[in-house]
């Protein structure tokens, strides 16, 4: 019981007669970085303020660090969580900033403010006023005021949404650090799925405010296979080559006369001159995993035909 942070029983929540999200069990374990994937309106807000305690339940319960009902409350300070960016002024810098929140929240100890901006890498802005920080520098500030209290357990909503590739990076690098120097467990929501690919060790898929599947990295890396992917001007014929002349049926048909081939893979030259020689013209050919994103394309398209 104890290596659960959070895990929630039927969680739902209604606005109205439509369901934000509908019978949820999710279980986050101690010293995991969870990933929460979901488009636009999936249910991941939603999901967070009620665990947060922004928000109430229609039904179902949530458990934190094994607590339920009016011990939530308390549970709830050991954790950490950013919703919506946090409002700084922008005449203020950093630091100021910052020791605003801790003084406004009771945040014992002046060193919580520099331990928080060493964490995040923005012990150097000097007098540099909130205004004229890049967008990287505000979302890093954001984090450094959630991890002012010390979180044992950080819930961020799409922290790195519109970010540059760099931007991206450092934030990974700051969640593994986290993870690992501190054994903070983190949950964080997104909908651009390869930001996560990198750094979560676990994944919840959310769709229309259901929980479609809960993964481990190591179980999706196994799943996400690796593929030669063809195009080419007949499909059906290259199927019948497929099968006939190199002797296998580890193949998915797609559409525009597209072809994932799962075997084979080492000799891609053979693939070609097999379909050359029946006269099959190859316009495109190119080894490709089955990254996260095609994976939960995948997941909700059996989500709809369900
Ligand atoms: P986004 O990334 O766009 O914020 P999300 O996955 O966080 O998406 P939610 O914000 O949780 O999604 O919204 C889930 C659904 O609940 C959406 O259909 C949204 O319109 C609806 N919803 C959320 N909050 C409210 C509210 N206060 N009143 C009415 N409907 C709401």
């Amino acid at each position: 019981m104890e290596d659960i942070v959070l895990s929630t029983h039927g969680l739902t929540r209604a606005y109205g007669r439509a369901l934000a999200l509908d019978g949820v069990d999710l279980t986050v374990r101690r010293g995991e970085i969870y990933g929460l994937i979901g488009r636009n309106g999936a249910g991941k807000s939603t999901l967070l303020r009620l665990v947060s305690g922004q928000s109430v339940p229609t039904s179902g319960s949530i458990r934190l660090f094994g607590k339920t009902g009016s011990d939530l409350r308390r549970e709830r300070a050991r954790t950490g969580v950013i919703l919506e960016a946090p409002s700084f002024s922008p005449f203020l810098g950093a630091r100021e900033n910052l020791e605003y929140y801790r003084i406004q929240r009771g945040i014992p100890g002046q060193d919580a403010v520099e331990e928080a901006l060493e964490l995040v890498e923005l012990t150097d802005t000097g007098s540099k006023k909130f205004k004229n920080f890049s967008l990287g520098m505000k979302q890093r500030l954001g984090l450094a005021l959630a991890l002012m209290s010390r979180p044992e357990f950080l819930l961020l909503d799409e922290p790195i949404n519109g970010l540059d590739p760099e931007g991206v990076a450092q934030f990974r690098e700051l969640f593994r650090r986290l993870n690992q120097e501190r054994q903070t467990t983190i949950l964080i929501s997104s909908h651009v799925l390869s930001e996560l690919s990198a750094v979560a060790t676990c994944y919840g898929f959310l769709e229309r405010g259901r929980l479609l599947e809960e993964i481990t990295a190591q179980e999706l890396r196994e799943r996400c296979q690796v593929c030669l992917r063809l195009q080419v001007d007949d499909a059906v014929k290259a199927s019948v080559i497929f099968h006939i002349k190199l002797g296998t049926d580890a193949f998915k048909v797609l559409p525009d006369n597209t072809l994932e081939l799962y075997d084979h893979l080492d000799c891609p030259q053979a693939v070609s001159q097999a379909l050359a020689e029946e006269g099959v013209f190859l316009q495109s050919m190119e080894r490709r995993g089955s990254d996260l994103e095609t994976y939960f394309l995948d997941l909700i398209g059996g989500g709809h035909h369900a």
